[in-house]
């Protein structure tokens, strides 16, 4: 069954600790610092009841994105199905339900995985996705560790109790993790293989007794109004760290426990981290064409859209959004079977890891060039809509910030958008969110190195060498 959008934000009213600027925040889906994104959020599980939209987004009463595809064909639904979902906000809202979704339907496809040398998770793997699929609850996760490297600091088990486990420390980064229904706490970088304090996958609510969200600052509540920062006001999914103290998990939650390789394993070893770059690259192939499409309103806005360097810059920026849209259909093609064909099909794995290089490399780049084709009136522009709106200035504002063909309110209402997308705080973050928000580069171009053909290249310029030697005659 699917909730619908006031289901999910009653689900959010449980008391959970989210502090924000020293204050303790009572209700996340009241509060100026989160309501409006918690509405968006809300919107999408609505999204799954419009008849216009239901037959891509719900198989057999469940959301898509949960199911585990058995075929090119079910990978193609899903991708349509998260494309629905990333139109929604334009590309912005990253960890939308189907996110850990998909991630989680990785797990079911493999659950063999779960089962390490001293805890066998394999069940308590089939319980998350089959919980979360059939609640239609929307999961955030932190993996990353705080800075300073594996200490006391790091989340890590400090006790058994009857019924379940103790941890203990924080988690760095969980991206929408204030709005979620259960946050997956874990390890994707490799661990020593006697730390077996900090090799645990578990599952948790936010309003368990000790866990608290520190939130960052929140770009909804810095934000004027809609006409302002159109993007900002609506879709700041928050990045949280995760604090616990003394947190009781119960088993039944606890997916890797003492065991660095499984809790590694999870990720690479089923088609939960393939799964996830599905639904993201097709999320950024949706974000690229908002940003282009931005670029092309822009130009005629300014009147330059003729100009041969403009028409080039644009065609540039097409080229991108292709290339985005090229890796999600080659990732598709290359379909992988999941253990044999009996864990389905995940997207194909060289592809997919090339991904994240390309979107990290490019999303900057793309950026780069719409300020350039912008200039200064993306920064010069009035403080707010009320000076359209106001009796003595807004005549002024209005002759003044208009183009021909253009009026004032238009333009200004266009370059405020890209200004939210391009230049603010909410931007800044969103560049460092498509460079990071799957690891680190160093981590993405390692595993490269992998996934990647280097056999193939390798034998190729191995062969043309073989070819020829010193008495080789033409
Ligand atoms: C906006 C945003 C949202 C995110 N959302 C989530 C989320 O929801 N859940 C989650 O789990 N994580 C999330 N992440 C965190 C992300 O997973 C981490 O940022 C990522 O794993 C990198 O870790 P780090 O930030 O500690 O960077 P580091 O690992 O500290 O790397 C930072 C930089 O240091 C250098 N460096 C460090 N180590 C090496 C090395 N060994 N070799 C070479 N260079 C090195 C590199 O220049 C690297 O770019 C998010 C990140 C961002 C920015």
């Amino acid at each position: 069954m699917t909730r619908c959008g006031q289901e999910y934000l009653e689900g959010l009213r449980d008391g959970r600790e989210i502090w924000i600027d020293g204050e303790r925040v009572k209700d996340v889906t009241a509060h100026p610092a989160f309501r409006s994104t918690a509405a968006s959020f809300a919107g999408l599980h609505d999204l799954a009841d419009d008849p216009a939209h239901r037959p891509v987004l719900v198989q057999g009463g469940v959301r898509r994105a949960y199911a585990v595809p058995r075929s090119y064909e079910d990978l193609v639904a899903r991708r349509q199905a998260f494309r629905t979902t990333a139109e929604a906000s334009y590309g912005y809202l990253g960890r939308t339900p189907d996110y850990m979704a998909a991630g989680a339907a990785g797990f079911a496809a493999a659950p063999d995985v779960f089962t390490g040398g001293t805890f066998d998770g394999a069940e308590h793997a089939l319980a998350f996705h089959r919980r979360l699929a059939e609640g239609d609850l929307h999961a955030a996760f932190t993996l990353g560790n705080p800075d300073g490297g594996e200490d006391d600091r790091t989340l890590r088990v400090v006790a058994e109790r009857d019924g379940g486990i103790v941890v203990r420390g924080a988690k760095t980064v969980g991206t929408g993790a204030v709005f979620a229904d259960e946050i997956l706490v874990g390890t994707i970088e490799p661990l020593a293989p006697d730390d077996t304090a900090h090799a645990l996958t578990f599952s948790v609510r936010p309003d368990a007794p000790g866990l608290k969200l520190i939130s960052r600052t929140s770009y909804e509540e810095r934000s004027r109004s809609v006409f302002d920062h159109p993007l900002s006001s609506r879709y700041d999914e928050n990045d949280a760290m995760l604090v616990c103290e003394d947190v009781f998990v119960p088993w039944e939650r606890v997916l890797t426990y003492r065991d660095p390789v499984a809790t590694g394993a999870i990720w690479w070893q089923t088609p939960a981290y393939l799964n996830f770059v599905h639904q993201s690259a097709t999320r950024f192939w949706t974000k690229l064409e908002f940003l282009t499409g931005l670029a092309i309103l822009i130009t005629r806005s300014h009147g330059t859209e003729q100009l041969p360097p403009v028409v080039q810059a644009v065609g540039r920026l097409l080229g991108m959004v292709a290339q985005a849209k090229a890796f999600v259909l080659a990732a598709e093609a290359s379909y992988e079977e999941v253990d044999g064909g009996r864990g389905g099909v995940r997207p194909g794995q060289e592809i997919s890891h090339a991904q994240r290089i390309m979107a990290g490399e490019l999303y900057p780049r793309a950026v780069q060039d719409i300020k350039l084709l912008a200039g200064g009136a993306l920064v010069q522009l009035p403080a707010s809509g009320r000076d359209l709106l106001h009796p003595e200035l807004g005549p002024l504002v209005r002759r003044y910030f208009g183009t021909p063909g253009h009026p004032a309110e238009d333009r200004v209402k266009l370059l405020k958008l890209a200004w939210d997308a391009l230049g603010s705080e909410f931007a800044g973050r969103h560049e460092q969110y498509e460079r990071f928000y799957h690891g680190a580069p160093h981590v993405y171009l390692t595993m490269q190195t992998r996934a990647g053909a280097a056999e193939r290249c390798e034998s190729l310029a191995q062969a043309c060498l073989d070819g020829y030697g010193l008495g080789t005659t033409r």
